[in-house]
């Protein structure tokens, strides 16, 4: 571990300075010229068919690159949100006579009410279950195209769809197509430095420690799929404009399979991956065309090559050419910051911050804790002690919210907190750091702790925005002693510097209290001091600490109060030294003769 810094010179990027707009001038300006391009090029009907397959699919993969690139759920219906913005456009403006935009609009809003209240109701479940009931509702949606043949024509489609009197030319129209292409693309680029952004990325990554970072994992979940479902419908309300016909086999299974191809193929993580996969799944099939002739050899071919494609670039083409380009490019410095961390202005409140009362946690027949008393006063370091398998980690899984207290009451600073969600324990001030630490693996040190700071509720941010945030999370990486690694992705640092990251991330979320699981389990003799030594310097600017530790050395000189478990119950508590010496602490630990 590293010493300390407090006094890194200033080298704020010249990057930040610049307004955002005119950073991506080279982006607009490409977007642009492609608008002008479709707009002015004369293209045959069979290209211009090519091209707006290929502009319109992208969008509804740009929906994917959202909910499993960023937040890492699955959406095996995508072909149906799709068709929702499809019909929506085809039976408005045909039968109902309505306006081109009213429909368009209208598609994407039935598109998001349906994701969100699919994401609503089956979020909770993750993975497989999750796949299922996608799948589900796409064949639910392909039977209702098909046989409600009132609303929908059936089998035989709907034909002679409108387009805006502005774009009435394919031309224009596809121009037009393009133009949305690229506003949606450079916001799905940004979505993941936005704060909605930061969250999906961190569920994706841990769940559990996004939960204790104050994020509502459900919450976020929902977001990027009713996003995802709402990309999903303007693509195919677009869609819908630029063929003039639609039909239910255009909006089948097989067709979700194809935008998770094109998704996975171009690489999930970006938006950019999303268009390359899309146009190479579109180009392809028109390349082998001269392979038709004989039966089955184009489908072969076709396969071979996605395969050989995700089998040699797990993260697509764009994620391999990206991580290429990163080896290539030296290592981003990291801006230092110009002030020194500080945590817990003067807080009002009791003396009390943490009340534990009868406490208890059962797993099945087991009771892991056992009606616990423990009162944390603030401003000291609290250590909980006791042998392995004493209840320590479940105690402060239920303090954090990870688990529900069977029984007893758990008051943060005079609310009761024991039957709040995680994020809201977090927003309420409480901080933690897991005995296996977890952070969002992803992400670069200083990301992973301004999600920290991000803490609703977390005084020191105000409004000063995103200079302010990552202002806090480079002085509380720099608190940590790791201030000038702040660009560097997790997996490049030891154990015992993730360790410090994780409180780094805690500390900047400027926590009432800090729940520390056995901080230095895992490190060095070295690296054991300089813990010792930052948690020091924690607890000399006043912050409360709850400590689970082993070293009695480190629990003997920095707790001034401790509480000491033994299957699951309190078998002693108070002043230190005296809890030490308690003869059933003694034999908890060494035994009787
Ligand atoms: P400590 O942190 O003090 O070493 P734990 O709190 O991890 O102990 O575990 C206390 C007891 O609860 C152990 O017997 C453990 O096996 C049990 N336990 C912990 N978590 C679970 C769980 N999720 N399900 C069932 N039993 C658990
Ligand atoms: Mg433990």
């Amino acid at each position: 571990m590293s010493a300390p810094s407090d006094n890194m010179p200033i080298t704020v990027s010249a990057g930040r300075a610049k307004p955002l707009l005119l950073r991506h001038l080279p982006y607009f300006i490409c977007a642009a010229v492609l608008v002008a391009l479709a707009a002015g090029m004369q293209f045959d009907g069979y290209v211009l068919n090519i091209l707006m397959q290929a502009t319109t699919f992208s969008i509804a993969v740009f929906g994917l690159s959202v909910v499993l690139g960023l937040c890492g759920q699955i959406n095996l219906a995508q072909a149906a949100f799709f068709g929702f913005g499809a019909y929506a456009v085809g039976i408005g403006t045909t039968d109902l006579h309505l306006n081109y935009w009213l429909c368009l609009v209208a598609g994407c809003v039935i598109a998001l009410a349906a994701g969100a209240f699919l994401g609503m109701s089956t979020l909770r479940l993750g993975g497989h279950y999750l796949a299922m009931v996608t799948i589900s509702f796409q064949q639910i949606v392909t039977l209702v195209m098909i046989n409600d043949i009132a609303l929908t024509h059936g089998p035989d489609g709907v034909s002679n769809i409108g387009r805006p009197a502005l774009f009435q030319t394919s031309q224009g129209y596809l121009a037009f197509c393009v133009a949305m292409l690229a506003i949606v693309g450079y916001l799905v680029w940004h979505l993941p430095d936005t704060r909605l952004g930061r969250a999906m990325r961190a569920v994706r990554d841990n769940e559990l420690a996004a939960g204790v970072n104050g994020i509502d994992v459900l919450r976020t979940k929902v977001y990027a799929f009713a996003l995802c479902a709402a990309l999903g419908g303007l693509a195919g309300g677009l869609f819908a404009g630029g063929f003039a016909y639609v039909s239910p086999d255009q909006f089948a299974f097989a067709d979700s399979i194809v935008f998770l191809t094109m998704s996975l193929l171009g690489g999930v993580a970006s938006p950019i991956g999303s268009a390359i996969g899309t146009g190479l799944l579109i180009l392809i099939p028109e390349w082998l065309r001269f392979l038709k002739s004989v039966p089955g050899l184009y489908l072969a071919i076709y396969g071979l090559f996605v395969i050989l494609i995700i089998r040699f670039m797990p993260d697509g083409i764009w994620g391999f050419v990206n991580a290429a380009f990163a080896r290539w490019c030296a290592k981003a410095k990291a801006p230092a910051p110009s002030a020194a961390l500080k945590l817990m202005p003067a807080t009002v409140g009791g003396d009390i911050v943490l009340d534990v009362k009868g406490l208890s946690k059962y797993f099945g027949g087991l009771k892991a804790v056992d009606g616990v008393d423990i009162q944390v006063k603030r401003g000291g370091v609290h250590a909980l002690i006791g042998p392995n398998g004493s209840g320590k980690t479940t105690t402060l899984n239920v303090l954090s919210g990870l688990y529900r207290a069977t029984s007893g009451k758990i008051l943060l600073d005079g609310t009761d907190i024991t039957n709040m969600p995680p994020h809201q324990r977090t927003a309420a001030g409480l901080g933690r750091t897991f005995q296996n630490i977890r952070l969002f693996r992803s992400m670069t040190a200083l990301e992973n702790v301004e999600i920290g700071a991000e803490r609703p509720g977390n005084t020191m941010i105000g409004e000063g925005g995103s200079a302010a945030l990552t202002e806090r999370a480079l002085e509380a990486l720099n608190f940590v002693g790791l201030g000038s690694r702040a660009n560097e992705l997790i997996s490049s640092f030891s154990y015992g510097h993730q360790r410090l990251i994780e409180i780094a991330r805690a500390l900047a979320a400027n926590p009432t209290l800090l729940l520390l699981d056995e901080p230095a389990a895992g490190l060095n003799s070295t690296e054991k001091l300089e813990l010792h030594e930052l948690l020091k310097r924690i607890a000399a600017q006043g912050l409360t600490i709850l400590i689970i530790d082993h070293d009695m050395t480190l629990v003997s000189e920095a707790a001034q109060h401790i509480t000491v478990l033994n299957f699951g119950r309190r078998i002693a508590d108070g002043e230190s030294m005296a809890v030490l010496r308690h003869p059933d602490v003694v034999s908890a630990y060494l035994g009787t003769e």
